[in-house]
């Protein structure tokens, strides 16, 4: 029984890769210990609020050639489409309407948006909204952080993907993994709240893998941890990744994500509902505090398969919207209020 060594991790908040790789691997009644010891924390230091940050996906078109992804530059079978500044703004606009605090700004590295361009889209959400920005949308160099920080970004996503150079350098042709740390430092110094994670069961990894990549994200002291399910998609160079034998590895890892980074902000992310029934439902309730509702126009939805079997193509914004305030009652929860900035820096609390 491993209910010890969970109850010392949540204690300490600490544990070393081969008590991680132990945690991986348990079963039975270890593993309900180890969601409610999840569970327990994330009630504790974050408390029951669950934060909306509505996703935009504005555009499609991706420079980049990452071998995982389904809107890869090369994938010729994506019809693609780039929304104007003013649509994104008016987009912003209903998702705060629709109860959403944070609007998440996504996109492929798509150079038609220079930095002058995305600073515009901040400063027209900033004047028209009171939503916090958080933008999803690759490597960029530092002055433009810098910028995007003066017109108005709070927050920044970007993965680290991997903790393991040799598969970062493998899986990705255009990268650098020494430059996407880089970029995460970058960030932290012009003062833009940073998101990073991994993808959980990328061929080629392994438990031990796994466990170093949670490592590695808590080591960088993250305000947010954005981790999903690795999923194949047909038309990529990966397109023969198979699923992880031991389907509850996926929520394990944001169990022990949350025991040793109490403070952070932790997603229910999208790709745990393309694997799993009410996938996002039980990840909130193993750790998680925080829903990404879609609120991409219908019509674009489908057009963004990063990964197959994307949740919610077929619904507008209003169904997501009406859906995500039906799970949070259910898991007797409540809707966040606040921006809901970083748990790590308690005065905006
Ligand atoms: N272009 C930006 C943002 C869009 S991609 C960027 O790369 O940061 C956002 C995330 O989608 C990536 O960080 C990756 O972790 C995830 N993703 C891409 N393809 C995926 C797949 N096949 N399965 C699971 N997640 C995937
Ligand atoms: Fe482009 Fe991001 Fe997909 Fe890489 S993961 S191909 S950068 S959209």
């Amino acid at each position: 029984m491993k209910k010890d060594l969970i109850r010392r991790i949540a204690d300490d908040g600490e544990a070393s890769e081969i008590e991680i790789e132990e945690l991986l691997r348990c079963g039975g009644d270890d593993l309900k210990a180890l969601y409610a010891a999840a569970d327990r924390v994330r009630h504790e230091q974050v408390g029951d609020e669950i934060y909306l940050r509505g996703i935009i996906e504005f555009s499609n078109y991706c420079r980049k050639s990452c071998d995982y992804c389904g809107i890869r530059g090369p994938n010729r079978a994506v019809t693609r489409y780039r929304m104007g500044i003013d649509e994104i703004v008016d987009i912003a606009g209903e998702a705060e309407r629709l109860g959403n605090t944070t609007v998440v700004l996504q996109s492929g590295e798509d150079v038609w948006f220079t930095g002058d361009r995305i600073c515009e889209v901040i400063r027209g959400i900033k004047r028209k909204t009171g939503v916090a920005i958080t933008l999803s949308i690759g490597e960029r160099p530092y002055d433009e952080l810098v910028r995007f920080k003066a017109a108005g970004c709070d927050r920044y996503l970007l993965r680290f993907e991997t903790s393991d150079r040799e598969l970062f350098g493998r899986i990705h042709p255009d990268d650098d993994f020494d430059v996407r740390v880089q970029c995460l430092h970058d960030l932290k110094r012009a003062g833009i709240q940073v998101g990073s994670g991994f993808m959980i069961g990328l061929p080629g990894g392994t438990v031990g893998t796994i466990a170093r990549d949670i490592l590695f994200a808590t080591a960088l002291k993250l305000d947010m941890i954005g981790c999903g399910p690795y999923l194949s998609h047909p038309d990529t160079p990966l397109s023969q990744g198979p699923l992880l034998e031991d389907r509850e590895m996926y929520f394990k890892t944001l169990s022990i994500l949350r025991l040793l980074n109490p403070r952070a902000h932790i997603p229910a992310t999208t790709a745990f509902d393309a694997l799993f029934e009410g996938g996002r439902d039980l990840v909130l309730t193993r750790g998680a505090n925080v829903f990404m509702p879609n609120v991409t126009p219908q019509k674009y939805r489908a057009l963004y398969q990063l990964y197959p079997n994307k949740p919610c193509v077929d619904e507008d914004s209003g169904q997501c919207s009406v859906c995500v305030m039906g799970r949070v009652a259910r898991l007797g929860r409540t809707i966040g209020t606040g921006p809901g900035h970083s748990g790590l820096q308690k005065d905006e609390k």
